[in-house]
């Protein structure tokens, strides 16, 4: 190894506090990361909060916690050896198993022996004169590197709504990402659930039956659509593992790196009976192809966007008994795909059971948490178990955690006050040899994450060996590739609907401080659009750096 990352010598006097690289996170993310870093011979260590591998399914072990990718098309592609010997139970399986998965590949790759876990980054600040990352943990330790790969996570950091009270409530309370790790039990108590995004969704239709009573505080309905779940036959187990080559080959080509794929046809250049037949056919098939195999224009023209959003509609009031209700159901200020649709089985008969009631609280406003439940503008109600379904600061909640500071010790929260400034999505100026795996502006949270994951990862190492063989010990992009990539960002998601939406995706979080002005935070184009971009870059010998 060239002495121009942290070379032996010096790696052994400092053996427990000096690596090549400090990864951030051991989700989906980190762990890949480690991997590849491991195997080009560098010193990795990883922090991690939990006490865990698995990030997101470490951590949200709510009831009814499973992907809305199917399975086999988000567990990891690089190995065969993995692909071949993990069998999914299901065509979206569960937040048991997906751990147990990424406990598999942790074991079986030896991962853990570099991951340090229960232990929370709080600050990372550069040193210009030793070209280091000094990284500092809650606990107080500090370690140096070279290079800093964040894997915090698109929605690793939870929010707590801001009503007054929280603390008071004398029941059993719950945010869904802190979920306890021993079993909840449900029957006979009356439940509140907070939220009906997609993680509401799954606890809601999930516990129905079993709470004694369940109220449900809504206040922006979504569109759900069903997930279709079923077992993998043994007959299909064998059609995925010989199907993984052509498949992964299809995940390339769609913008999102699902196994569906928009739809090349106008809503309306079909027939009213061709468009609905279509419809029909995508309301009972599994997945997101209704979200993401759709007609071309339903995510872009207002008119087909209404069409469709109606179409939905009309499944929600055939699917709910109460008429009330199923409007209250129906959202009325977005269109269907414009946030993310949470997928369900059977979430909308779960409010024709007696004991579940729904409040709409725009029209009756939480006002507080009280010793016993929820006084909301017109009633009191009581509990013995309050949820928080309340969601993720997302995208950029996990950095604003840390106290990033970079050359001259800029603040990363600084740097993006007004929004996100990326080159790639991967590095920022002003922040050398940090690089950022499904950071903001790059294509990942618009994907079949760890297909992006990969993407990512592979890029970043790729830079890593480049480095390590002309003996680069900083890189860093420059201010006009930023601003042109920053700038490149925005064109792309203009004209796209969801930009005039309120929603996690745009920015927006009630229940943070400033998460008021919409922003552009994910890349539009495609994930195959930008592998051509990050190919390009590298190909040209890291265009937008300053390699030295
Ligand atoms: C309930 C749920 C279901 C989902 N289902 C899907 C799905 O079906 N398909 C899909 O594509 N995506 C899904 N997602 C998105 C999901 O986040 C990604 O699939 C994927 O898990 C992201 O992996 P990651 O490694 O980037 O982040 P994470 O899995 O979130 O891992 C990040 C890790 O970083 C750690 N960390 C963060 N900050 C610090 C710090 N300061 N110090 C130390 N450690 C830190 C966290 O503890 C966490 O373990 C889902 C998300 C949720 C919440």
């Amino acid at each position: 190894m060239p002495d121009t990352l942290v070379n032996a010598a010096e790696r052994k006097a400092t053996a427990t506090d000096t690596f090549d690289a400090i990864v951030i996170g051991a989700g989906i993310a980190g762990l890949y990361q480690l991997y590849r870093l491991r195997e080009m011979g560098l010193s990795v260590r990883v922090f991690e909060t939990g006490s865990g591998v698995g990030g997101t399914w470490y951590w949200n072990r709510y009831p009814g916690a499973r992907f809305d990718s199917e399975s086999y098309t988000y567990g990891y592609a690089f190995s065969e050896e993995l692909l071949k010997e993990w069998n999914w139970s299901e065509h979206f399986s569960s937040q048991p198993e997906n751990l147990r998965y990424l406990d598999h590949v942790a074991d079986r790759f030896d991962l853990r022996r570099d991951i340090q876990f229960n232990s929370r980054v709080i600050a990372a600040d550069w040193n210009e004169a030793a070209l280091r990352w000094h990284v500092t943990l809650d606990s107080g330790e500090s370690f140096a590197a070279r290079f800093l790969i964040t894997c915090v996570g698109p929605l690793s950091a939870y929010t707590m709504p801001r009503i007054p009270g929280v603390e008071d409530f004398k029941g059993q309370s719950f945010h869904t990402y802190k979920w306890p790790h021993e079993k909840v039990n449900f029957a006979g108590k009356r439940v509140a659930v907070i939220g009906t995004g997609a993680t509401g969704v799954q606890v809601i239709q999930t516990i129905a039956p079993e709470c004694g009573s369940l109220t449900v505080f809504q206040r922006t309905p979504n569109w759900c659509t069903p997930l279709h779940n079923r077992p993998i036959t043994d007959e299909e187990q064998v059609k995925i593992k010989a199907n993984y080559p052509a498949m992964f080959e299809l995940l390339r080509r769609t913008p999102g790196c699902y196994i569906h794929d928009t739809d090349p046809r106008g809503t309306f250049e079909v027939s009213e009976q061709e468009r609905e037949a279509f419809w029909e056919k995508l309301y009972s098939e599994p997945g997101f192809g209704i979200w993401m195999a759709n007609f071309r224009d339903v995510l872009t023209e207002p008119k087909a966007n209404a069409l469709f959003s109606e179409f939905v509609a009309r499944k929600i009031r055939q699917r709910v008994k109460d008429p009330a209700t199923a409007e209250m159901l129906i959202p009325k200020c977005h269109g269907f795909g414009t946030r993310r649709v949470p997928q369900e089985t059977r979430f909308y008969e779960a409010f024709n059971l007696p004991h579940v009631k729904l409040v709409d609280t725009r029209e009756t406003p939480i006002e507080r948490i009280t010793e016993t439940g929820i006084k909301t503008s017109d009633a009191d109600y009581d509990f013995d178990m309050i949820i928080y379904a309340t969601g993720f600061d997302a995208i950029t909640g996990a950095f604003d955690r840390i106290e990033f500071r970079g050359v001259g010790g800029e603040r990363l929260r600084d740097h993006w006050a007004d929004g996100p400034k990326t080159y790639l999505g991967l590095m920022s100026a002003g922040f050398p040899n940090m690089l950022t795996i499904v950071g903001p502006h790059n294509a990942s949270t618009r994907c079949n994450i760890p297909r992006c994951i990969e993407q990512n990862v592979e890029w970043v190492s790729d830079l890593m060996r480049y480095a390590k063989a002309r003996g680069i010990a900083r890189l860093e992009t420059t201010k006009e590739a930023e601003a042109d990539w920053s700038r490149h960002i925005e064109e792309l998601a203009a004209g796209m609907l969801y930009t005039q939406v309120d929603s996690w995706a745009t920015g927006i979080n009630s229940n943070v401080e400033g998460k008021t002005v919409r922003r552009i935070l994910q890349y539009q184009g495609g994930a195959p659009q930008y592998r051509a971009k990050c190919a390009e870059v590298a190909d040209g010998g890291y265009v937008g750096m300053v390699l030295r």
